[in-house]
């Protein structure tokens, strides 16, 4: 299966990558070679992952695993892992697609040692608790994709226009010298994939959440997370009625 190294070896060594190309590069190589990929895709919640299964399903067939031990309260956790099914279903149904869905357990104890362990409570977002929420993240897919014999681990995460898709796409090819699958590049955002991200939000009513997920981004932001809960909790209770 082609790897992203096949691309960006060809660069030269002080260009900054275009993700986006290098993407387009390899899907180049599965039309030439009449191969159709699997994908684990990493996402943590539905707005990201809406544009960036319409672009890959054309070419792969993708699994969404939500693996997401950052988010914060578990009752939002749960929201956003209802809501993210439910539109792999709608989209499903929609476009006559095979989405499938999985979903990592939740360990919130993991990610908040790592960052006690590493002092991370104060960074900024967008600084090196976000990198480290990143890499646990993603490692946790790249491990499910080579247990379950995908082609390709990847996350809907650089369509967020708020996350350093150059930092992610080199902690994904960082992480897949550690296991037997390859990491998908790509910056989802590109093409105007943000913008019909909102769109598609839109036509399938997906949730939009007010803050990324953890406890540290949250506090900063000033967010409620006492009302987050309650808004989570009734959402959860009017389910299950
Ligand atoms: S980056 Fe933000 S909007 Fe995108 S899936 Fe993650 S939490 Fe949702
Ligand atoms: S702000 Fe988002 S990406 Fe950064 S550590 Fe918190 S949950 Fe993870």
């Amino acid at each position: 299966m082609y790897n992203v190294t096949e691309v960006t070896e060809k660069l030269a060594s002080n260009q900054k990558i275009n993700y986006d190309r290098v993407l387009k590069k390899m899907i180049e190589k599965w039309e030439q070679a009449e191969i159709r990929p699997t994908i684990l895709l990493h996402s943590c919640c539905a707005p990201c992952s809406t544009y960036t299964l319409e672009y890959l399903t054309e070419y792969a067939d993708v699994t969404i695993y939500f693996a997401n031990s950052n988010i914060h309260p578990r009752s939002e956790y749960q929201r956003r892992a209802i809501v993210q099914e439910k539109f792999v279903q709608d989209f499903n149904e929609k476009t006559g697609k095979e989405v499938g869905f999985l979903e990592a357990p939740y360990e919130p104890s993991q990610f908040i040692k790592i960052v006690q362990e590493n002092n991370l409570s104060e960074e900024p977002e967008g600084g090196k608790r976000c990198s480290s929420c990143f890499q646990m993240r993603l490692d946790i897919v790249a491990e499910k994709a080579q247990e379950l014999g995908y082609d390709y681990f990847g996350s809907a995460l650089t369509l967020s226009p708020k996350k350093n898709s150059q930092l992610i796409n080199e902690i994904g090819i960082d992480i897949q010298k550690f296991y037997k699958t390859n990491y998908l590049p790509g910056d989802f955002k590109k093409n105007n994939g943000y913008k019909r991200s909102i769109e598609l939000c839109k036509e399938y009513d997906v949730y939009r959440q007010c803050y990324c997920g953890c406890l540290f981004a949250a506090q900063k932001q000033g967010v409620d997370l006492k009302q987050v809960n309650r808004e989570a909790a009734s959402f959860l209770s009017d389910r299950e009625v």
